[in-house]
Formats: structure tokens, C-alpha cells, sequence
């Protein structure tokens, strides 16, 4: 009989420094690890597996808890590398059980042969960059072997978390681990059994053991959702679905969660509440988890949307366990629901109904310790003959630095993740060359169907290695700006949702001293996979290539936009309108007002009132924002955008909601007259006699006299900051502030910011360019009423705050008027609006990461508001 890999380990992993026993080391033989196998090997690579069990399945070895299944369909929790699947294999179950799903692996590892490079009973141990060589030594307890290429296939939940409940050696009964389960079946009939924990595994196991012991109890310290995962035979409607299996696995690859599903585009509040009621129903009936998060587009960015799907599920424990203590007990309030991972049950809640099941609340009475013969609260002592721990894992980091890795220069990977984890695209690190982490932190890896996110990591890693090949070199790394501008992308995606809100595993709040950070990827899986397609398209950009043809490196930062402003000019291109300057300035109207109408409202505000004021040739609206606040209040002129030929007083409707509610401030927006009906200097003139009517009328209209702010956004930006020029020249009004949010300074379409932003984002240089030319002539375009930033003189002007954004035209020239602004001794404070556009940070609720932004502007307009001379 030939030997196996294993019998062969202390020769073969064993070889004199500088010789490569393998192309590729592979450690782990779970999911990621045998895809990787299969894949590199199809590319040409050697490789070898190390495997610390005796035997394939990962995280499906080792979690044998009764009542262990997948909560992702089992049709999509399955390679696709395999379409002919439905020849050789079928699955009995909507939703397979453990050993179903080791079947699986062990059928694919039977087809496509490969256990020839799997080597069981092997813990790496060590691995340590040999940068002379380029190459890895990986040491294991079998030996050491060395490798060009590094691949962590540890998987995210494989690092049981250490017990940190006193007692344990101390308990004389069985202590049973759900993720180190015995192989053997364990009977509970007739035992006292404790589980401690109420994840998934946990909720998981629970009814199982409740089955058959004589009494159980669940010591339960933070409840957890739970939905009925409603299991049985494949639907007719997903074998048809799956009709066409290569539509069917693309669609799963550019899906939000590794499933094929649209995403929501519907706000929870945008339907009425008996429809909302139903929506909940139906996903509730279908009983899968991605679908349950996808019912509406904002359920995880909206507290109040987040609130009312928590409420609904909560509405079903409490109808479905029969007592109202327990079943409050059970409901999870403490954190949004879908910060941790909802867990889907068969017939949980319905256990706590068994007269011989009881719940502990660790909340109420704490776990003090394991005694001898079972567990004391701090109020009660309990005894029992098995305690089973359901407490979870030391996730998705735990697993890559139980290995001790060293890279570049001695540093180690655990001194470099000290502080948290960092990445570029969840796969690479910088410092540690040709080390490849399957789905590690950084990548969508645990919001997303596994399956789907391990196949993509692979494929990138076969891709990155085959193009060293074809290139000629041999050692890739990440560059450190591409690492720290995608950990800043990582950040921001996290940033727009409630997942960092729960002391969750997701956040490494499980483990006593975890940094906290939030370790997935948060914008889909199909936003990644773009970006790593972009990644190879532009030349491996961020990564550097080095070998024997020298070296090559693209750097740079592959996603700068934040997530949100990114997903909304996506969806605006798709539906591909027209542009703007294309249309007449009516019909660009009709646009803009359609498009504005079906934006969120944005928060209420005290009180709104629609007036009429004396513009400069006849009378005007205003539309005034009072705070809910009692009175009075400083008084805020705004002044709309749409480069003086759109909008009106109501057009920047839910900015000024915002605005007013942020600042506190009465908030009066004045309308002007438009281009090209009325051309330069119609508008600064009518904005001029809006902040003189607005500083004569201020206490009628609720404001502090003396208190006057002005400010606007974009066009209205820069009749803002004419205006204060004009009452500096004119020696009134007195005006505290000027708040300026990416306003025009210059009439010039040559700057940088043109030059790198003048396409593609929502304010393109050739709209610009029309704005100008509807609304003056070339001769006119030195006049600082159209140019403030052309003034002789910026001395003696008001305070001011001046918002820029990264990606919009008319970033340079705001930033100028800023510099020219704090050089002429005006107190300024300039904030930079980091991946925003011209038009983002006005959508309010829609672009969240918008709000921030805002409320900084909003802070420094409170600071104007209160100064010194006035408190
Ligand atoms: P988990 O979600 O981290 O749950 C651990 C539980 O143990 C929590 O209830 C936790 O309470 C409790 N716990 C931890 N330490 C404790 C202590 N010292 N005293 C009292 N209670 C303590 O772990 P898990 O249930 O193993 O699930 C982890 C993840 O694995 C899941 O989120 C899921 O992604 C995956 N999983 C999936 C399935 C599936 O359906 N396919 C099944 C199992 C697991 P606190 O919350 O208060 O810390």
C-alpha cells in the first residue's frame, strides 16, 4: 500500500534549508483548504495541506453538537466549482445536518482526488519569512517544511474562546465543549444537564439535549435572535432556480451576502406599516437569514428600521413562549438586531415551554463558578452531571496568530495586530510576503455565505500567483498605503451600519483584551468582488511584485469614495438619465424636482413656515426651519444650490431639516431669482436683500437680533460668501458667520479638482461650465459677486466654516477661498470631507456617512453661533 501523505511527513517535511519541499503550504482542510487545493493544483502549483485533525470538514469536523446544521442553504453552501453537482449528489434538506455536510466534503474530495496532497495529524505551529530565499518555513509538530507561497485556510470560527469561568477542573460531572464535540454520541437521558451560552451553537444544541435529559438549564448571559428556520425537503421553487446553474452561481457572486438575491432598495418607512407588517411575515415564514436582513434596504443602517424588525421578532418570542418572564427574558434588547449574527432554530423558544427546561439570567444572577457538583450563581447553587459550553470562538483573527508568524525584518504578525487586525482585501498583509489569508479580516468573509467568499479568495490567490508566474517574479506584498487606505475603507463601510453596536464576536468583544475592531467587510460581497476585479484590472495595483524580472508596483488606494456616495452614483448610472446641461433648463428642472421627491424627508424639525420676503426686484420665498427647542434662536439665511438655475426655497428641503436641527439654529432658506431668465447679478442681489431683510426682521422670526449666520451649499455657497463681502463693504448687517458647504469661490473650470473629478461623479466640469454660461457672461465672471475668491480684500470678514469634498469640482477653489479666508486673519475652519461628493453630503438619511460631516459643519456653526460678543 502506498503510504499516505501522513506516513511520509517526517521525511518529506523535513528538508535541508534553502530547497522548496512545495510551491504552495496550505493549512487547513476545511472548505477554504480543499478548494485550494483543487484550484492550485489546476494552476500548476504544488502543494500540501497540513491538517491538525485526523480527517477533512474544518469547522464541520469539529462542532459535532446534536442539532449542528448550516444556517445558509445547503444548495448555496456548496462549491460551484463543481456545476455537474446534481449527477453525482443531492441534498436532503433545505437546511443539511452536520455529518450530511461532511459527506459532502468527503464526496468532493473523493471526486476531484484530493487527498493526495492532504497531510492529517499536522499542527503548523511556526512560520517564518525566509526573505534571502523568499520563501516560507512552516514548522509543525511533524516537522518543517518550506513553501514560496502561504496559505492560512484556518477558517473564522476554528479557535474555541478559552473558558473564562472559574471552576472548570473543579466539576466532577462530564464538561462538554459544542466546538469540541466527541465523536462519539453523547446520551443525555435521564442527566441534569447545564448548557452555558446562547449563540447559535447553543441555540443549536438546546432543544436537542431538552429532548432527552431529565432537566436542563440554560444559563444565558446576552439573549440572541432567533428565527424559525422552517427546514425541509429542497423547494420546487429553488430546484427550478437552479435550472441554470451558471446564472444561478454568478448571481450568487455579485449578490450582497453570497446568495442570489437583489438587494433591497426600499426605506422601511417608505411603505405603510401594514405592508411593513407583512414583508416581516413572509421573510419570517421563508426563514432564512440573508432574506430576513434584506427586507428592507435600511434595516441595518436605520435605528428606527432596525427597531421596528427587532420589535416584530421580539413580538414572536413573546407569543410563543407561554411564560412572560421567561419570554421577556428571552427577547434581546441591548443591541440592534443583525449586529450578531441572528441564529436560525428548530423549535427553540418552544423548548423553554418543557417543564423540564428552566433559564437562567447571568444578568440578574451571575455565574460565579463550577463547583464539584455544578454550577453557583451568586444567588443559587445547582447541580448537574453534564455542563456543556456553548461559548464560542476567538473569531476570524484567533486561528491565523495561534500560528506564530514571522515576517519581514523579525516582526512578528501578532506584534503587528496588536492593536487590531489590518489588511489589504482581508487576504494579504504588508510585511509578510506571499502570505494569503482566506477570508480574513477585511473581507466579507462571516456576513456572507462562506462557500461563495472562500471560492473568491482562492480564485484571487490562483490569480495573483499564476500572474507572478507569468510575469517573472516571485514575491508579492501589499504596499502600505494600500493596506491603510483599504483598512480605512473597511472602517467606513462599518461606520454607515449598527453592526459596531453590539458587544458581538464581530467586533472581538467575546474575547477578554481583543482589540475591538469590526472584522468584516461590511458592503456586500459583491461590492468586494469589484473592487478585487479592480485590483487586477489595474495592474495588481496596491500590491508589489519583485523576482528575478526585478520588480513592479502599481500602488495606490482601490477604494477612496466612501461605501455609501460609492452605491448611490452607482445606482444613479445605472439607470443612466440624462445630463443635465443636455436638457433645457425646464426640463432640467422637471429632473431635479422628480429626483427630489422621492428622497428621504429628513428629521423633523419644530416648526416650518413658508413666507414671502423683499428680494432686490420683487417679493421672494423663504421657507423658515424653527428648532424644536424653546427660543429665541440665532438665525441662519441658507441659500439652496443648482448653480443659480435649479431649485427654491424648499429644494435643499432636508438639509435645511438637518442643519436646523443640528445647529439649533433658525434655519431661513431664501430663494433667489433663477438664470437664465434672470442673470448675474440678479442672484446675489436678491441673496444681498435677504440677509438685510433677515437682520431687520430677526425677532419675528424667532431670532436673537445680532445673531445672524449665513451660509448655503454649492452656488448658494458663494452668494453666501458674496453676501458677507457686500455688508462688510456696506457696514451692515452685522453677520457672526458665514457657513460655506462646497460652495463656488471661482468662476475657473481648470483647477485640479476638475481635472480629477470633472466626470463621473455628480457634478461634472461640462454641467459646471453650463451653470456659468446660464447665468453670466465670460466678462462678468471676474466680479467677486460671482467670484468671492477674486476679492481684493477678505479682511474684516465674518468668521466662517468651509466644507470641502474629495471628489467634487469645486473642492480646490472652496479649499482656496479657506487659505485666503485664515491669510487675511479670518478665523476659518476648514473641513475636508473625506470620499464625498459635491451633491452626498446634502442626502440626508440616504448617504449615512453624510451625517458626520454634517455635524462637524453643524458644530463649528454652533461655536460661530455663540461667540464670545453674544453669550
Ligand atoms: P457565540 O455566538 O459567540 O455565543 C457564545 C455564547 O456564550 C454567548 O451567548 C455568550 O454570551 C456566551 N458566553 C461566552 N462566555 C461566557 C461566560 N463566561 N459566561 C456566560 N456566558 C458566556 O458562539 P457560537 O454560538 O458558537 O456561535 C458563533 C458563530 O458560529 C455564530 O454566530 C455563527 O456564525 C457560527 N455558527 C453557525 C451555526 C450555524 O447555524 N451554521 C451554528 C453554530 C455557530 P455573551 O453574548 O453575553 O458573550
Amino acid at each position: 500500500m502506498a503510504p499516505s501523505p501522513a506516513d511520509q511527513t517526517t521525511d518529506q517535511a523535513t528538508s535541508a534549508s534553502g530547497a522548496l519541499d512545495v510551491d504552495v503550504v496550505i493549512v487547513g482542510a476545511g472548505a477554504a483548504g480543499l478548494h485550494a487545493v483543487h484550484r492550485l493544483r489546476l494552476a500548476g502549483f504544488s502543494v500540501r495541506v497540513l491538517e491538525s485533525a485526523d480527517d477533512i470538514g474544518g469547522t464541520w469536523y469539529w462542532n459535532r453538537y446534536p442539532g449542528a446544521r448550516v444556517d445558509i442553504p445547503s444548495v448555496d453552501y456548496m462549491y460551484s466549482f463543481d456545476p455537474e453537482w446534481h449527477r453525482d449528489w443531492q441534498w436532503s434538506e433545505k437546511y443539511a445536518t452536520r455529518p450530511e455536510i461532511l459527506r459532502y466534503f468527503n464526496h468532493i474530495a473523493d471526486k476531484f482526488d484530493l487527498r493526495r496532497e492532504l497531510q492529517f495529524d499536522t499542527r503548523v505551529e511556526a512560520a517564518c519569512w525566509d526573505e534571502r530565499a523568499a520563501q516560507w518555513r512552516v514548522s509543525t509538530n511533524r516537522g518543517d517544511i518550506s513553501c514560496r507561497y502561504l496559505v492560512m485556510a484556518t477558517g473564522c470560527l476554528s479557535i474555541p474562546k478559552e473558558p473564562d469561568i472559574d471552576g472548570i477542573d473543579r466539576f466532577r460531572g462530564e464538561v462538554l465543549f459544542t466546538n469540541r464535540w466527541p465523536h462519539d454520541e453523547v446520551d443525555f437521558t435521564g442527566k441534569r444537564v447545564a448548557v452555558i451560552g446562547t449563540g447559535s451553537s447553543g441555540i443549536q444544541t438546546i432543544p436537542h439535549v431538552a429532548a432527552q435529559a431529565s432537566e436542563l438549564v440554560v444559563f444565558q448571559r446576552t439573549p440572541n435572535f432567533s428565527m424559525p428556520a422552517h427546514n425541509g425537503p429542497l423547494s420546487q421553487e429553488k430546484l427550478a432556480e437552479l435550472a441554470d446553474e451558471t446564472v444561478y452561481r454568478e448571481a450568487a457572486r455579485y449578490s450582497r451576502g453570497g446568495v442570489p438575491q437583489e438587494r433591497s432598495i426600499t426605506p422601511t418607512f417608505s411603505v405603510p406599516a401594514e405592508e411593513r407588517a407583512q414583508r416581516y411575515e413572509r421573510a419570517w415564514q421563508i426563514g432564512e437569514l440573508l432574506e430576513t436582513l434584506n427586507v428592507f434596504a435600511d434595516v441595518m443602517t436605520n435605528p428606527a428600521a432596525n427597531h421596528e424588525l427587532a420589535e416584530f421578532v421580539r413580538s414572536k418570542i413573546r407569543a410563543t413562549v407561554a411564560d412572560p418572564q421567561t419570554a421577556e427574558l428571552l427577547c434581546p434588547k441591548t443591541y440592534p438586531i443583525g449586529a450578531k449574527r441572528i441564529c436560525l432554530d428548530t423549535d427553540y423558544y418552544a423548548t423553554f415551554n418543557r417543564p423540564n427546561v428552566t433559564l437562567v439570567d447571568l444578568r440578574q444572577d451571575p455565574l460565579r463558578s463550577l463547583t464539584e457538583d455544578g454550577i453557583d450563581t451568586v444567588t443559587e447553587s445547582f447541580a448537574f452531571d453534564v455542563i456543556v459550553f456553548a461559548t464560542g470562538f476567538d473569531a476570524v483573527t484567533g486561528a491565523i496568530v495561534a500560528v506564530d508568524i514571522t515576517g519581514r525584518d523579525g516582526h512578528t504578525l501578532r506584534q503587528q495586530w496588536a492593536t487590531g487586525p489590518s489588511t489589504y482585501l482581508g487576504l494579504t498583509t504588508n510585511g509578510f510576503p506571499n502570505l494569503f489569508l482566506i477570508t480574513g479580516p477585511g473581507s466579507p468573509s462571516v456576513l456572507s455565505n462562506m462557500m461563495v467568499s472562500i471560492e473568491q479568495h482562492v480564485d484571487m490567490v490562483a490569480e495573483l500567483l499564476t500572474g507572478l508566474r507569468a510575469d517573472g517574479f516571485d514575491t508579492i506584498e501589499p504596499t502600505a498605503v494600500a493596506e491603510a487606505g483599504w483598512m480605512q475603507h473597511v472602517r467606513d463601510c462599518a461606520d454607515i451600519t449598527l453592526f459596531p453596536l453590539a458587544d458581538s464576536w464581530y467586533v472581538g468583544a467575546n474575547i477578554p483584551g481583543k482589540p475591538r475592531t469590526f472584522l468584516p467587510y461590511a458592503a456586500g460581497v459583491d461590492f468586494y468582488r469589484v473592487a478585487c476585479d479592480e485590483v487586477l484590472a489595474r495592474d495588481f495595483l496596491g500590491f508589489r511584485r519583485s523576482g528575478p524580472a526585478g520588480e513592479s508596483c502599481t500602488d495606490g488606494v482601490v477604494r477612496r469614495l466612501q461605501p455609501d456616495v460609492q452605491m448611490v452614483l452607482e445606482q444613479v448610472a445605472a439607470l443612466d438619465p440624462p445630463a443635465l446641461e443636455s436638457l433645457s433648463p425646464a426640463q432640467a428642472r422637471e429632473a431635479v424636482g422628480e429626483a427630489a421627491a422621492i428622497r428621504p424627508p429628513g428629521p423633523d424639525v419644530g416648526e416650518i413656515v413658508d413666507g414671502l420676503f423683499p428680494g432686490a426686484a420683487g417679493e421672494l420665498d423663504y421657507r423658515l426651519y424653527r428648532p424644536s427647542s424653546p427660543g429665541p434662536h440665532p438665525v441662519l439665511v441658507y441659500f439652496h444650490g443648482g448653480g443659480w438655475v435649479l431649485g427654491d426655497a424648499s429644494s435643499d428641503d432636508p438639509l435645511c431639516r438637518d442643519l436646523c436641527v443640528r445647529t439649533d439654529a433658525v434655519v431661513v432658506s431664501a430663494d433667489y431669482r433663477h438664470a437664465p431668465e434672470d442673470r448675474f447679478p440678479a442672484a446675489i442681489e436678491d441673496g444681498f436683500a435677504a440677509v438685510r431683510w433677515a437682520a431687520d426682521n430677526a425677532e419675528q422670526l424667532g431670532g436673537v437680533p445680532g445673531r445672524l449666520l449665513v451660509g448655503g451649499w454649492s452656488a448658494g455657497g458663494g452668494i453666501a460668501a458674496a453676501a458677507c463681502q457686500l455688508a462688510r463693504d456696506a457696514g451692515a448687517p452685522a453677520i457672526i458667520g458665514q457657513a460655506l458647504l462646497a460652495p463656488v469661490t471661482d468662476t475657473v473650470t481648470n483647477r485640479t479638482s476638475h481635472a480629477e473629478n470633472g466626470e463621473g461623479y455628480d457634478l461634472d466640469t461640462s454641467l459646471m461650465r453650463w451653470f456659468l454660461d446660464q447665468y453670466s457672461d465670460p466678462a462678468d465672471r471676474t466680479d467677486p459677486r460671482i467670484a468671492p475668491l477674486r476679492a481684493a480684500d477678505l479682511t474684516g470678514l465674518p468668521p466662517a466654516v468651509v466644507v470641502t469634498c474629495d471628489f467634487d469640482v469645486l473642492r480646490d477653489e472652496g479649499a482656496a477661498y479657506a487659505d485666503a479666508l485664515a491669510a487675511a486673519g479670518v478665523p476659518t475652519e476648514h473641513i475636508r470631507a473625506r470620499g464625498h461628493t459635491h451633491c452626498s453630503l446634502t442626502m440626508v438619511d440616504l448617504v449615512i456617512s453624510g451625517a458626520a460631516v454634517r455635524e462637524e459643519f453643524a458644530a463649528a456653526v454652533r461655536r460661530l453661533a455663540r461667540a464670545p460678543q453674544f453669550s
